[in-house]
């Protein structure tokens, strides 16, 4: 459906879904994706789209994510901007697409939409998405509010989806896809294991970070806002759960200046690891080195086909 190799698919991260990482991960036979909101406008969009097509003649994908943000975003124009640019496979994240899949349909676009629920994916099924991407409570960023791990959800999905889906969350290498794909997955979706490559577009020491890190090493926030993201648990993370801990409800003014965006922007930038926030999943633990994409993707797909054809295929024939 998506015209790549390896069912393998990098999925939106803010501030590190750029051209260079998208492309890297196209041209080693997996899908990239821009992330459509870390352009400041839709114009520039449409140029890093240009951009990414002149570093890659393989598919590519852009990230349409709707979720509460600080400042009012012209989701309409971004939507636009992407059709316009002839883009063919778009991830919708954070809320219901119903209201754009008239537009992106009518342009022969495959729309993925990820989804942290059965009830969302089975909804996402019924308005005409093509793919939904699963993701279970160890992801990075948004993992909605129900806390249900993918070893539940797959299998459910598997269950009760008519269309294909990807698993999403604690994905990192031929194990995870293994499995993935025994639980009735047609590929996985990752995206922190994507951060510590060489081509992802961030500082060393974040991604050094990443690989010192244990699986222990993230942090729920925004939980009292019904707007929970699991981030690496660093300094700024704690001091938005003390103030989350405080009696009374939350107000987000009171953690705004900690967690904008764009300082975990510059924390990208500097390699400043007590900057801002930035999104992590479980899947650190996992992480042990910085490859390119290509030799990470090689490497799992390799790793995958050991397990189903040797260990997964011994046990039959024994
Ligand atoms: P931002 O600077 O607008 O906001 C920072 C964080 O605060 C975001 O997580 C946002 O969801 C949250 N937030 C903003 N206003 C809020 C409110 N009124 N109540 C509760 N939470 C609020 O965000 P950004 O870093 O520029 O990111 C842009 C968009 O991309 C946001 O919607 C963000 O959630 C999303 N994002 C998604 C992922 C993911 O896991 N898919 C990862 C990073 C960012």
């Amino acid at each position: 459906m998506l015209g790549i190799e390896h069912p393998i698919i990098q999925g939106g991260m803010q501030w590190v879904g750029l051209a260079e990482l998208a492309s890297a991960v196209s041209n080693a036979g997996g899908l990239g994706i821009l992330t459509g909101l870390t352009q400041p406008t839709p114009e520039d969009l449409q140029k890093e789209i240009a951009r990414c097509r002149e570093m890659t003649d393989k598919p590519f994908a852009v990230n349409l994510t709707i979720l509460p943000t600080i400042k009012p975003v012209p989701y309409e124009e971004y939507a636009q901007a992407i059709v316009d640019s002839g883009v063919m496979i778009v991830e919708t994240a954070g809320r219901n697409p119903e209201p754009f899949l008239p537009l992106f349909k009518a342009a022969g676009i495959k729309v993925i939409h990820k989804c942290t629920s059965i009830r969302h994916s089975l909804k996402a099924e019924r308005i005409g998405c093509d793919m939904v991407s699963v993701d279970g409570f160890e992801c990075a960023g948004h993992p909605g509010e129900d806390d249900v791990t993918n070893m539940i959800l797959l299998p459910l999905a598997a269950r009760r989806l008519n269309i294909p889906f990807l698993a999403s969350g604690g994905l990192g290498d031929g194990r995870g896809l293994a499995a993935a794909l025994a639980m009735g997955a047609d590929g996985i979706n990752m995206g922190t294991r994507f951060m510590a490559t060489r081509e992802a577009p961030i500082h060393d020491k974040v991604k050094q970070k990443m690989v010192e890190a244990s699986e222990l090493d993230t942090a729920l926030i925004y939980r009292t806002l019904n707007n929970t993201a699991r981030v690496f648990k660093n300094s700024i993370a704690e001091k938005v759960l003390e103030i989350e801990a405080q009696e009374g409800p939350t107000r987000f003014e009171d953690i705004r200046p900690l967690v904008q965006g764009t300082k975990g922007r510059e924390l990208f930038d500097d390699g400043n690891l007590d900057k801002g926030i930035w999104s992590a999943g479980m899947i650190v633990g996992l992480i042990d080195d910085i490859p390119s994409c290509e030799e990470l993707i090689t490497r799992i797909v390799a790793e995958a086909e050991e397990i189903i054809s040797q260990r997964l295929g011994q046990m039959l024939s024994a």
